[in-house]
């Protein structure tokens, strides 16, 4: 067990008993559940439309690099700058010279995972230029100086107490404030920022590759105000975003917000081909967009986990997973957390530091059950495990264990054989702790063979 697996275990240990972290989560969950069951009301056949706009991904995702240039090829025509970062110090260079090139003081952003990964923000600070949060969650996490929590609800972990107490304490604000007097202050506070910002940053929810456009969807607007007030728009995108044509925006934008906030379609959705027209008053004289590899063509050559590629990033699996639950967001330690970040991290963030999330997984199938995409998540994360034993090479102890397991279970008498003294030796010495050390197994009675005969016995009688 590496240092990696040791910190993550004894993470995992401190959040599950955090009860008042469990009330939160518990809360929020039981809000997004009753959401998206409305959600779902609008499809007379809902596994229909997943199978849809799975097999619209997969076959885009089967030509990748056709539909890529075939993006650029149209993006250039519509006067969009396309970059190709290989990584994550790649895609931070080209926005670094955009940022020089246009002498910027401040950028405001819109929520973005693929600008997480590469940890934009930290690296524009650093360059001593304002980087700004515009979306609500995301803003609240910043002001924290946290992460984002969870890929959909960066702040799904704060209650309406925690951000009042936030608020208070940095803006001296009122401890009792409503949520909408929250949320006014933070929208007065970012409408300067939006009107003094030199470069605005999105993400993108799909590159478009019959149009050469771009296209995001979001609830607060904020998104294009970030593109409309600043001269310059940059967009990082992670290669495996494209989708072939327009027309499939009708299936992917439903689908999308169904599963990753329960609306039937989010409130504002955004298709970008280009800056602004001669004839047209507002928009960036600008647009770049940065097609992002950073670990996707990895994951591509892979036999089985290329299908990981067809994810859409709508954060339903996350929300169906009951070890998310109990371990919460930050115990990953990747920018991707949950049932998708425990499959993609590895090739992200290498098998050594990542591995681990693989078993953090009672294969319950639960995620693959909600994903629109029709992934097959838990079999994904049996293949990570897989490879990280081909990798690393099997635990001695463990491949001993398993090895006594297999003779005494295909081996009924000799389980039997002096079956409570035996098992509850095994119990007791090496795996009283296996569910932690603070839930103990109670010491075995009778076998379940011998319960099973008795019940049998108990109603023919
Ligand atoms: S794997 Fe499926 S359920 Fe999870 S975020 Fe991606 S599309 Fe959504």
């Amino acid at each position: 067990m590496n240092k990696y697996y040791k910190q993550f275990l004894l993470d995992a240990e401190r959040v599950s008993f955090d009860l008042k972290h469990r009330k939160t989560i518990k809360f929020n969950m039981s809000k997004y559940d009753a959401a998206v069951k409305n959600g779902f009301l609008r499809y007379i056949d809902k596994e229909k439309a997943k199978e849809s706009t799975g097999y619209k991904k997969r076959r885009a995702l089967k030509q990748l690099d056709k539909s890529l240039l075939q993006f650029e090829e149209k993006a250039i025509a519509n006067g969009i700058n396309v970059h190709w970062a290989i990584d994550r110090k790649e895609g931070l260079s080209i926005i670094s010279n955009i940022l020089r090139e246009k002498d910027a003081k401040m950028v405001v952003k819109m929520k973005s995972m693929t600008t997480e990964e590469i940890e934009l923000n930290d690296f524009i600070i650093e360059k001593g230029i304002d980087s700004v949060e515009t979306d609500l969650g995301e803003f609240i996490v910043q002001v924290a100086g946290e992460k984002p929590y969870h890929i959909v609800t960066p702040a799904m972990h704060k209650s309406k107490k925690d951000v009042n107490e936030l608020f208070a304490r940095l803006f001296d604000m009122d401890e009792n404030s409503t949520a909408e007097e929250m949320t006014e202050f933070v929208r007065k506070l970012l409408r300067k920022k939006f009107t003094s910002a030199e470069v605005g940053i999105t993400g993108a929810n799909f590159i478009i590759a019959d149009i050469g456009g771009v296209a995001i969807t979001e609830n607060e607007g904020n998104g294009i105000l970030s593109t409309s007030f600043p001269k310059t728009h940059i967009v990082i995108a992670g290669i495996e975003k494209i989708i072939p044509s327009l027309e499939d925006l009708g299936s992917f934008w439903p689908v999308l917000s169904a599963h990753g906030t329960g609306q039937s379609i989010t409130v504002y959705n955004t298709i970008f081909t280009g800056s602004k027209r001669d004839n047209e008053q507002y928009g960036p004289e600008e647009m770049h967009v940065i097609l992002l590899d950073n670990g996707r063509t990895d994951i591509l050559n892979q036999e089985v986990q290329s299908d990981v590629l067809a994810c859409i990033r709508c954060g339903a699996c996350l929300n169906a997973c009951p070890v998310y639950h109990n371990i919460g967001g930050y115990t990953y330690n990747n920018t991707y957390g949950g049932p998708i970040g425990s499959v993609i991290s590895p090739f992200f963030n290498s098998f050594e530091k990542s591995a681990h999330l693989s078993y953090a997984c009672t294969i319950c199938g639960k995620c693959t059950e909600v994903c629109p995409q029709k992934i097959d998540i838990h079999v994904l994360l049996l293949h990570n495990r897989k490879e990280d034993i081909e990798r690393f090479g099997k635990m001695r102890i463990f491949t001993l264990a398993m090895s006594f397991y297999k003779l005494f279970t295909l081996n009924v008498k000799l389980f039997d054989f002096g079956f409570i003294g035996i098992k509850n030796f095994f119990v007791k010495y090496f795996a009283k702790n296996i569910f932690g050390k603070k839930r103990s197994l109670a010491p075995f009675k009778t076998s379940f063979r011998e319960q099973y005969i008795n019940n049998k016995n108990l109603k023919k009688s």
